[in-house]
């Protein structure tokens, strides 16, 4: 079997040092926040280029605590892309806010921004655009609407740990960048985690007291705050795993330009890159009219395969109340009925990823003697 990523190849990778760290915490019985997590903080925003790091339970909370910085609550708007994981929306609707939904370039599956200001109300607070894929929406325009209408700028950067967008890092360029540890994620935790970034003071010093009750000093509550630290054992792990993030990073970028080879002129729709982006392919997206068909092939050939996503926020039952319907969004609807996410992780050897690229050859009906050209190699 072909997985979608192999988290248990990784550590065979890393073990001793992954060990290590861990003991370590035991021994220093650090557990929530500590040491660890405080020089994690210090090295992802250098990773990031940005001048703070917030570390937090979640990607949703920190895309929770970076609204709440910025003052969103009942009564404002937050523009965002349907085509996204369901957090992006729900981190809106946590603070009362709206989320108010635009939809997505056809070539980088990412926020529009030619439609973005057709969407603003004297309601809206911010833009909440997510580099899908682990590929940067178009921030310049995003800049420059926000700063022509007083709009906050929070990146969902929870795909794109190491993303640049015309060489400055995801995560740096908006006025907070949130990211996720999740397991699943480039840069994964063993278990949850998330960071806010940004080179505001200010917004760092009031997340800093919102993850953790609201306080600054114990047991005064200046803020109605919440329990998203982040653990200690956590923090040991990120620091260690955020050493090799970049050679990951060159795996995975590799990974996908010899799927871009192998792939090349078959029927199916590869990644766009675009001109501004460092791709870093959390996630390597094909597109097919006959995605489904094309899903059981891979099924059959014991080759693992996703669907990110395949029904967009705006049609999701839970959301139905922000009264959208279908044909709201056509481009990320039909986005959502064609995408198939093909197994890339770091450690996949040359043999795997030509015989998941054989398998999408043959079942989408390319020539069959590249196909052979390739079982030869
Ligand atoms: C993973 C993800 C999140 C949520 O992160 P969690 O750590 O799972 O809470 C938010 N937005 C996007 C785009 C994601 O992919």
């Amino acid at each position: 079997m072909i997985p979608l990523l192999d988290l248990k190849a990784q550590y065979q990778t890393i073990k001793s040092e992954l060990d290590a760290a861990v003991i370590r915490v035991l021994e220093n019985a650090q557990f929530i926040l500590g040491p660890e997590v405080a020089a994690f903080e210090k090295e992802f925003a250098g990773y990031c280029g940005a001048a703070e790091a917030v570390g937090v339970n979640s990607g949703t909370s920190a895309l929770h605590l970076a609204l709440l910085a910025a003052g969103i609550g009942p009564g404002d708007e937050v523009i965002t892309t349907p085509f996204t994981f369901v957090a992006s929306a729900a981190t809106i609707v946590y603070t009362g806010a709206r989320p108010v939904f635009v939809d997505i370039d056809p070539a980088s599956l990412n926020i529009d921004v030619t439609r973005i200001e057709a969407a603003i109300t004297p309601r809206t607070r911010a833009i909440m655009p997510v580099h899908l894929f682990g590929q940067p929406a178009d921030m310049d325009p995003i800049m420059d609407i926000a700063r022509r209408h007083g709009l906050v700028v929070i990146e969902d950067a929870a795909q794109a740990h190491g993303a640049e967008y015309k060489g400055r890092r995801a995560g740096s360029i908006g006025e907070m960048g949130c990211f996720s540890f999740y397991p699943g994620k480039n840069l994964g935790a063993c278990g949850e985690g998330g960071a806010v970034t940004t080179n505001s003071t200010e917004y760092a010093h009031k997340i800093r007291m919102l993850r953790d009750w609201g306080t600054e000093k114990k047991y005064v509550h200046e803020l109605k705050g919440y329990n998203y630290r982040m653990e200690g054992i956590q923090g040991a792990i990120l620091r260690v795993k955020l050493r090799h993030l970049e050679a990951w990073t060159e795996g995975r970028r590799a990974h996908a330009a010899r799927y871009g080879e192998l792939l090349d002129d078959c029927g199916v729709r590869l990644p766009e890159v675009m001109p501004y982006s460092r791709h870093v392919y959390t996630v390597y997206t094909i597109r097919s009219a006959d995605r489904d068909a094309l899903r059981a092939a891979l099924q059959d050939r014991e080759i693992q395969t996703g669907i990110h996503y395949p029904l967009p926020v705006h049609l999701q039952p839970a959301y139905a109340d922000l009264g959208y319907g279908r044909g709201a969004f056509p481009v990320a609807e039909e986005a959502a009925a064609q995408v198939l996410a093909l197994p890339i992780y770091p450690e996949m050897s040359d043999s795997q990823l030509q015989e998941v690229a054989a398998a999408v050859r043959l079942a989408s009906g390319a020539d069959d003697r590249l196909v052979s050209s390739v079982n030869l190699r």
